[in-house]
C-alpha cells in the first residue's frame, strides 16, 4: 500500500489578497515537489456536516456561510480573508482529513498526507483566525474516535506557530493527546508550557527564536516522544507546518528539511510500535515556496518509505 496523497483543485480557489503569505502558489509548490513520487492520489470529498459539528458549533458554520463574498474579499481579521472560493476549499480540507483517516483506519493505506489549504490549526470553536477556518486535524481526530471507535489519538503539531485552535477544540477530551512545538514569543501568543488541558493531555513546548534542528530534536526527545510512548496512541495525526524552516519569512526558527524528515521518522517509529504504522499528516503552514516544497517532499518521502510495496 502506497502513501495516500489527498488534495482537491478547490484549494486553488481560496484566493487571498496580493502579497498574503498563505497564497495559492503554495499548492503548486507542494504539488510540484511531490509530482514524481509513487503515491496513491485521491481527491478530497466535501466534509459531512456532522464531522465538522463534532468540534465547531452550527453557529460557526452559519457565520462563515453568511460572511462568504460573491466576489472580492471579506476580511474576518487582519490575517484571515474569505474569497468566493473559500467555503468550498475549507469543506474540502476538512473532508480530505476525514477521508485520510477513513483510508488509513480502513486498511486502504498505511499513511496519508493531506496536501490542502487553507490550514486549520488556529481555528477555534467559533473564531476563524490566523488564515484558518475549520480545525481539520481536530475534526480528523474526533472522527477517528467517535466514528471508528478508537480510544486514544495523538496529534503532533510541529508548525512554528502554536496550534491554539486545535488546543481549543481538543483540550477537554482526554482521549486526545495534543503536542505542539512552536516558537515563543510569536503569533498567536498562546502555548505556554503550563497550558496542559483537562487531563494533562496537552503538551506545549515553546522554543526560543533561533532554535535549530538540534534544539528541536532535543525538545521532541525530552518532552514529546516519551509522553507519546506513555500514551500509546492508536493513531498519530500530524499538523505538518513547515514554517519552522530557516528560510521561512514569518518566523525565526532554523530547521532544515532533514529535521522534518527526522521528526516524521520518529513519529512513524512510534506508530509502528503502537498503532500498526497508522499516520495521517495534514499540511498547515510553510510560506517560503522553495522551502515548503523541499520540506514537504522530505516529509512525504519518509512516509512513502514506511509503506510496504
Ligand atoms: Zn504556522
Amino acid at each position: 500500500m502506497k502513501t495516500v496523497l489527498i488534495t482537491h483543485p478547490d484549494c486553488l480557489d481560496h484566493v487571498t489578497p496580493p502579497g498574503h503569505p498563505e497564497q495559492v502558489a503554495r499548492m503548486d509548490a507542494v504539488a510540484q515537489a511531490l509530482a514524481e513520487m509513487d503515491l496513491n492520489r485521491v481527491t478530497a470529498p466535501m466534509a459531512a456536516e456532522d464531522d465538522v459539528l463534532r468540534v465547531h458549533p452550527r453557529s460557526h458554520l452559519e457565520a462563515l456561510r453568511r460572511a462568504a463574498p460573491a466576489e472580492g474579499w471579506v476580511s474576518l481579521d487582519a490575517d484571515t480573508h474569505m474569497s468566493s472560493g473559500t467555503l468550498a476549499a475549507i469543506w474540502r480540507c476538512a473532508g480530505g482529513a476525514v477521508r485520510a483517516v477513513d483510508m488509513v483506519l480502513g486498511g486502504d493505506a498505511q499513511n496519508a498526507f493531506v496536501a490542502m489549504r487553507p490550514p486549520g490549526h488556529h481555528a477555534e470553536k467559533t473564531t476563524p483566525m490566523g488564515f484558518c477556518f475549520f480545525g481539520n486535524v481536530a475534526i480528523a481526530a474526533k472522527h477517528a474516535l467517535d466514528h471508528h471507535g478508537l480510544g486514544r489519538v495523538a496529534i503532533v503539531d510541529f508548525d512554528v506557530h502554536h496550534g491554539n485552535g486545535t488546543q481549543d477544540l481538543v483540550e477537554d477530551d482526554p482521549r486526545i493527546l495534543f503536542c505542539s512545538t512552536h516558537q515563543s514569543p510569536l503569533y498567536p501568543g498562546t502555548g505556554r508550557a503550563d497550558e496542559t488541558g483537562v487531563a494533562d493531555n496537552v503538551i506545549n513546548v515553546p522554543l526560543a527564536e533561533g532554535t535549530d534542528g538540534a534544539g528541536f530534536r532535543r525538545a521532541m526527545n525530552d518532552h514529546v516522544l516519551p509522553r507519546l510512548r506513555d500514551f500509546k496512541p492508536e493513531l498519530i495525526l500530524m499538523s505538518a507546518g513547515f514554517d519552522a524552516h530557516a528560510a521561512d519569512p514569518l518566523a525565526g526558527l532554523e530547521l532544515v528539511e532533514d529535521d522534518f524528515a527526522w521528526i516524521t521518522a520518529q513519529l512513524c517509529d512510534l506508530a509502528d510500535a503502537f498503532c500498526a504504522g497508522r499516520v495521517v499528516s495534514c499540511l498547515e503552514g510553510g510560506y517560503d515556496l522553495t522551502a515548503l516544497g523541499a520540506s514537504a517532499a522530505a516529509h512525504v518521502k519518509v512516509l512513502r518509505e514506511r509503506c510496504d510495496g
